[in-house]
């Protein structure tokens, strides 16, 4: 987003980034690719932000993100300006299969659900996932006719999902699903900032499973198959590498904090913890709630829109095993657990089976997510204790008892931004607000898509705003 792309003074002075995540480390390369300098600040010591990739027993470990949407192709088109294309892979889809807890127990999710709409008869007759009233609820949802004024106000998820589906489908599809993504709450998240697509197929078609099912036949042949997922041979921190490596490292100052910005006639004043910086533009790619802090002296209104966007906090525990200590190979890209199924973990991937090359022939890597909207006690655990709960769940639920031979935790304190019903209207004030502010931007995953591909598109979108505010050479 960007708060304004008019041409304002013009001073020397290099673009700050407030944010080494993807979001400032996309907009610096967008900026460095223009010729424009910039200064990259972030408080941590290393950048990527939550993208963080290290190695355990011979496994590559995602300690963050995993991959990104495939669909999406802002992610992609980077990795390739970088000159990555080669280091792309696709997950394994011929072994993709997601189970979902039901009564302590795994439940292979039903055949033709795209995400979380149901598309084909058969496989949800057999699933033991969902009961009879649903699946009869689900067979007539097809015969729902289209709304006569559709959705003016946005709804919860839940809501609307309900509303289809009835609220088992809720309970056991779009709250494990999400979950798995936001960790958010479908009572609280916005139908039309997280399932755009489904509201607008309901306005077109009525039936969530027709829209789709149309959908599709329109689309067919005109899209290459392709993997679902995409992600890097060496991890998504590679890409972080290659960022930092084409904006030039000595152009980034880590373990500083930007904690005031004053504007100026010409730019503005960016104190640092230690020093200042005297900055043409700034892009701000952090959390909503720190940019809230920098904001509030310059546009209070935008301030207290931005502090009321929710960030969840989320850790994930890496378990390295030896093949021969599991008493089968774990089938399918592994479980989600619904929060009615009262666990610790929110989902479980099978590194092996989704990226086969991420883990020798003889290990077997699982990557445990944690943390749910209101259950943030869980991550108050020492690492110790929430590997505990974690081996707890993975007894019960999957019967494996042996201790792994490797173990890594990785927290990540409100990071997750939460859309809440509002979200879309809350931004365009943000954005309305803002663009008083000339040379000022925003980006980050507290705007419009917490994935890797949107918080890209953002970012470079930002840097494509200020190289046009800077005015022609
Ligand atoms: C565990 C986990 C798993 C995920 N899995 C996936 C996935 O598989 N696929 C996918 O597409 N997405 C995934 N996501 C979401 C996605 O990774 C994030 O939304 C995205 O990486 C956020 O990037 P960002 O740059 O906006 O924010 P961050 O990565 O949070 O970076 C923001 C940076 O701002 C810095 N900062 C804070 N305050 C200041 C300040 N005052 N001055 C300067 N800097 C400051 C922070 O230190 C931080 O480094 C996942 C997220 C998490 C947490």
């Amino acid at each position: 987003m960007s708060a304004s792309s008019q041409a304002f003074p013009r001073s020397n002075g290099p673009v700050a980034v407030a944010g080494a995540g993807i979001s400032g480390l996309s907009a610096a390369y967008t900026l460095r690719q223009a010729g424009i300098d910039v200064v990259v600040v972030d408080p941590r010591p290393r950048a990527g932000g939550v993208m963080e990739t290290t190695r355990l027993a011979g496994c590559l470990v995602e300690g963050g993100p995993d991959s990104y949407l495939a669909q999406k192709p802002w992610a992609t088109a980077l990795i390739r300006k970088l000159g990555m294309e080669q280091e792309l892979i696709g997950s394994n889809d011929e072994r993709r299969k997601t189970f979902i807890v039901r009564d302590g127990r795994l439940v292979p999710m039903p055949d033709g659900l795209l995400m979380m709409v149901p598309t084909r008869i058969l496989p949800m007759v057999g699933t033991r996932l969902l009961g009879w009233p649903t699946k009869i609820r689900m067979g007539l949802e097809l015969l729902r006719g289209k709304p006569v004024d559709g959705r003016n106000i946005d709804v919860s998820v839940a809501e609307f999902f309900r509303d289809h589906y009835g609220q088992e489908a809720v309970d056991y599809l779009a709250e494990p699903l999400l979950a798995g993504v936001y960790g958010g709450d479908p009572e609280r998240m916005s139908a039309s900032s997280v399932l755009g697509r489904f509201v607008e197929l309901e306005r077109k078609h009525g039936s969530l499973s027709l829209g789709v099912l149309r959908e599709r036949k329109a689309a067919a042949g005109k899209h290459p198959a392709g993997p679902i997922f995409r992600s890097l041979r060496e991890g998504m921190g590679s890409l972080v590498e290659r960022l930092v490596a084409a904006i030039g490292p000595e152009r980034l100052l880590l373990g500083q904090s930007v904690v005031a910005l004053e504007p100026q006639h010409e730019g503005f004043h960016v104190q640092l913890e230690m020093g200042a910086i005297q900055a043409s533009q700034v892009i701000l790619a952090m959390p909503a709630y720190a940019a809230a802090a920098l904001i509030a002296p310059l546009e209070a209104e935008a301030a207290g829109l931005l502090e009321r966007i929710p960030y969840n906090s989320s850790a994930t525990v890496a378990l390295v095993y030896d093949a021969s200590q599991l008493p089968r190979p774990p089938e399918g890209f592994g479980f989600l657990v619904p929060r009615r199924e009262r666990q610790t973990l929110v989902a479980a991937t099978y590194v092996q089976n989704k990226f086969p090359h991420r883990t020798p022939d003889d290990k077997v890597l699982l990557r445990c997510f944690v943390g749910r909207a209101a259950e943030e006690n869980e991550l108050l655990r020492n690492d110790q204790r929430l590997v505990e709960a974690v081996l707890g769940d993975l007894r019960r639920l999957t019967g494996l008892s042996a201790q792994p031979r490797e173990q890594a935790v990785f927290r990540w304190p409100r990071a997750m931004a939460q859309y809440e019903v509002g979200h879309a209207g809350l931004v365009a004030e943000v954005r309305q607000r803002l663009a008083t502010i000339p040379g000022l931007h925003v980006a980050g995953n507290a705007f419009e898509g917490i994935g890797i591909p949107d918080c890209v598109r953002l970012g470079t979108q930002c840097a494509e705003a200020a190289i046009r505010a800077s005015g022609p050479d």
